[in-house]
């Protein structure tokens, strides 16, 4: 065997004082650091254009986490021919030699781990815990995804006819463009990059404009990692300027985006044309929202459903594509079920992410406004029960917010808020909490709190969702044991950290010879 058995990442445990004062050192460390420029990275070189897309930090939108350079058109055509200059002899390579660049990357992540997680604390405000287990996760995907290219890199089983040989292998399609949401801002933006790169192909990374910094971090480790250039190039910028234009470029093979739903159904479209001096259709991998519900019915155990409500529901403050911003609550148990969890999201401290807040700022104003509209909109709907408003603080903070008597056609019981806001809603029956929780247009992740054998195995049937959970917290997949994505408007199901995700990102040729 090539590398020893996959295994995940641990995180750190900062309930130890001495591990939260280690952290602590080296977020002053970072804070010391921000406020730099960075340049844009193609074919290898760094490129200043002289335009700034400006980072800040949610907590105290006055503090630059950094500034990165606006790439544009120009940039795009070069990042394109470094890209396909680089596909030339990546693609090429033995798969187990990829596969080395992916381990060697995960070690120079794991090295700087702790540093990446400070990145995280200021420029997406995500507390220790939810910053370490980001970092994690980006580890496991290149673990994971060097493991599993090798398993792609022989001829493919066929049947065999007398006087022929017949040979099927896999192929890597060309060159893509990698477009990550700022919520995971390492895990995802490594990911969505290093599985289509493991097995051959080259990428334009471009990420989300409110998370640019931990972008620079990446590729200063892919350097470190020993990356040909042009492998991994980095534009960032402004949507306006990079997203439509990557999109429809005739180079694009493939784009791998995930994000919302609006964003990812717009990029599905366009990527439909076949422009000028193209001679392929593109491949589409969109893995976009949801609207994700817990069930708890009568025979659950009340604590834990309240338990997995609270850190599913405020976890980086409901800013999580598989969040719980629904819980349905069966009649029988609903007024206890909503007191105990109302009981635990009161204790929720919201603050500033680098003291490690329970709950810390959403991203960015355009989402602090959005939510706080939601809001407004819930009050006209439905039983404010919690929270209501905007928090104390300098930065985008929001109070952890509960509605209760939600009912089904309610906005914020169809649309995704993306931030701490829950629905609860109540069900006359288990089958009942079902249909509620499958009538949305999302189908990503979805959980049940029962002791119902029965109800546990129905709704392993009938609850439409890629990620099932059962008595236990919705969110925290893991990758190589919980493989991520979602159906219905939720997505491709590409199933991020899954078996078949790479498989997604090549071809196969079939050679026949007679002799
Ligand atoms: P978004 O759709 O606003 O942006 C996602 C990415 O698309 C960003 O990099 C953005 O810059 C880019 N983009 C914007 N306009 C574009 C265009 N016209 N063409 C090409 N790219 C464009 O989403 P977001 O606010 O960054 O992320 C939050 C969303 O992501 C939520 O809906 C969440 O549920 C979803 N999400 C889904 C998953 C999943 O695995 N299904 C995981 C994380 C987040």
């Amino acid at each position: 065997m090539l590398f020893e058995p996959y295994e995940t990442e641990p995180y750190l445990d900062f309930s130890d004082p001495s591990t939260r004062q280690a952290f602590e050192r080296t977020l002053d460390e970072v804070r010391s650091r921000l406020g730099r420029d960075y340049p844009l990275v193609i074919g290898g070189e760094r490129v200043d254009t002289g335009e700034y897309l400006t980072s800040v930090d949610p907590c105290d939108p006055d503090r630059v986490v950094g500034r990165s350079a606006k790439g544009k058109g120009p940039e795009i055509e070069r990042a394109m021919a470094a890209a396909q200059e680089a596909f030339e002899t990546w693609s090429r390579l033995p798969m187990a030699h990829r596969a080395r660049t992916l381990v060697k990357l995960a070690a120079v992540l794991r090295r700087r781990r702790e540093e990446l997680a400070a990145w995280e604390v200021f420029e997406a405000s995500k507390n220790y815990l939810e910053a370490i287990a980001d970092v994690a996760e980006a580890i496991d995907f290149c673990e994971y995804y060097a493991r599993r290219s090798l398993k792609l890199a022989g001829p493919l089983p066929t049947y065999d006819v007398p006087g022929e040989e017949n040979t099927s292998h896999l192929k890597a399609l060309g060159v893509g463009v990698v477009i990550p949401p700022w919520n995971f801002l390492l895990a995802i933006l490594v990911g969505t990059t290093v599985g289509p790169v493991a097995v051959g192909n080259t990428v334009i990374l471009k990420p989300s404009p409110s998370t640019p910094i931990i972008a620079q971090k990446f590729m200063e480790c892919v350097d470190e990692a020993g990356f040909p250039p042009g492998v991994i190039n980095l534009l960032t910028g402004e949507d306006a300027d990079l997203g439509d234009a990557l999109v429809d470029h005739p180079r694009t093979r493939f784009i791998n985006f995930t994000g919302s739903v609006a964003t990812g159904l717009r990029i599905n479209e366009r990527a439909a044309k076949v422009h000028p001096g193209q001679n392929w259709i593109k491949r589409v991998f969109t893995e976009m929202g949801g609207k994700d519900a817990l069930i708890v019915d009568e025979t659950a155990d009340l604590d834990l459903a309240a338990d997995a409500a609270v850190a599913g529901a405020f976890g980086f403050q409901g800013q999580k594509c598989s969040a719980m911003s629904r819980l349905i609550v069966v009649d029988a148990v609903y007024d206890a079920v909503l007191e105990r969890f109302l009981e635990r999201a009161r204790r929720l401290r919201v603050g500033p992410a680098e003291q490690n807040a329970d709950v810390a700022a959403v991203i960015n104003k355009k989402q602090y406004d959005k939510i706080l509209a939601y809001i407004e909109t819930g009050k006209q709907e439905a039983r404010l029960v919690l929270g209501g408003g905007a928090a104390e603080g300098k930065g985008y903070f929001i109070q952890p917010t509960v509605f209760a008597d939600v009912p089904q056609s309610a906005t914020i019981a169809c649309e995704e808020i993306f931030g701490p806001v829950v629905s609860v809603m109540k069900a006359r029956d288990f089958d009942h909490a079902i249909e509620l929780g499958n009538a949305t247009m999302y189908g990503l992740t979805g959980g049940l709190c029962s002791r119902d054998r029965m109800r546990i195995e129905r709704a392993r049937d009938v609850f439409d969702v890629g990620n099932l959970y059962i008595n236990r917290k919705i969110t925290g997949s893991l990758v190589g044991i919980q493989p991520f994505g979602g159906f219905k408007l939720s997505g491709t199901n590409a199933k991020a950290g899954g078996p078949d995700y790479l498989r997604g990102f090549m071809e196969m040729k079939t050679v026949t010879e007679r002799f």
